[in-house]
């Protein structure tokens, strides 16, 4: 319902500002490409090379799920060639955002637009319909899928696929760009196997319902979240049903976001003796995070940092 209504305002809004239609790709100039996230922004990057522009709507600190885009977003999405987002519903302000920039071919079908679900192991797929009456955002799976590295292997070969397909005479180097970031996604993979070694078993509690997929690859398990749903804030009851998880399984970790408020998470350490551990939900979200790769080796290295520090009992 509360979706609802904002999508609805944000068509009013935006229609102030719709965009009329515009030639694309401009020759000689490589592609424009508009990305949802910097995470995304810094894949294409990895693939197209120099034969892309590429810009992001999010702020990496804000959260994905409730961004805003600003009239500056609108018209540069008017003038892109591509546009690449999560798929799902990570972005549910991309509907509006497409429209408003007058391209039919960035909504969903259209032949310029590049959901990066395709092809990866979503985790968490309700067995049934859900609605968004309950506040509910992510009805069809959990949509924070690159925080597995492993997928980041699938949504560059989507990346390159479509590259090629709007732009064939650049595919030897789209290739090149494509193996080499592979090859070092491969190698870094390994190592971070190695790293998260210590983690498996390891059970924390997380704000958001971001963390599945890094859970996945790194092993631990997460018993509870902060918010009752996603992108729903905490109520006192369920602070205190969270705490009693909390206690009963001797969670001594919590992960959150950078842009959630602290207060609660505070509020369950200071009664749990838990370590708060602020982690890298995207590039650009923390100093150092400037790639995809980066992502993993923050969040990875931080992560066996507390782990440490609870082990050998200091806060
Ligand atoms: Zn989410």
């Amino acid at each position: 319902m509360f979706l609802d209504i904002r999508r609805t305002l944000w068509l009013a809004v935006l229609g102030i500002f719709f965009i009329a239609p515009s030639q694309v790709t401009l020759a000689g100039e490589g592609l424009r490409v508009v990305t949802t996230t910097k995470t995304f922004a810094s894949l294409v990057e990895a693939v197209g090379g120099n034969h892309v522009k590429v810009d992001y709507v999010a702020p990496p600190n804000q959260n994905v799920h409730f961004i805003q885009p600003r009239p500056s977003d609108i018209l540069r999405l008017s003038k892109a060639d591509l546009f690449v987002h999560a798929g799902l519903d990570l972005e549910l302000w991309r509907y509006p955002l497409a429209e408003a920039s007058g391209r039919p071919e960035f909504l969903p079908g259209g032949e310029r637009e590049l959901g990066l679900s395709q092809g990866i192991h979503l985790l968490e797929v309700p067995s049934e319909t859900l609605s968004r009456s309950q506040g509910d955002i992510h009805i069809y799976g959990n949509p924070h899928y690159w925080l597995n590295p492993e997928n980041g292997r699938v949504m560059a070969r989507t990346i390159f696929d479509k590259l090629v397909q709007i732009t064939p005479e650049y595919e030897p180097d789209f290739r090149a760009n494509l193996n080499q970031f592979l090859e070092k996604l491969d190698s870094k993979i390994a190592a971070w196997k190695r790293d998260v070694q210590d983690l498996a078993g390891v059970t924390v509690v997380a704000y958001h319902n971001s963390w599945s997929y890094l859970a996945q690859f790194g092993g631990f398990e997460i018993a509870g979240f902060v918010e009752p749903k996603p992108g729903i804030p905490p109520t006192p009851r369920h602070v205190e049903r969270l705490l009693g998880i909390m206690q009963e399984k001797g969670v001594k970790l919590i992960l959150k976001e950078t842009y959630f408020e602290d207060r609660t998470p505070k509020k369950l350490a200071q009664k749990t003796g838990a370590h708060i551990l602020t982690m890298a939900h995207g590039v650009g979200n923390m100093k150092g995070v400037e790639d995809y790769v980066s992502i993993f080796d923050y969040n990875f290295s931080h992560f066996k940092k507390a782990m440490a520090e609870i082990q050998g009992g200091t806060r």
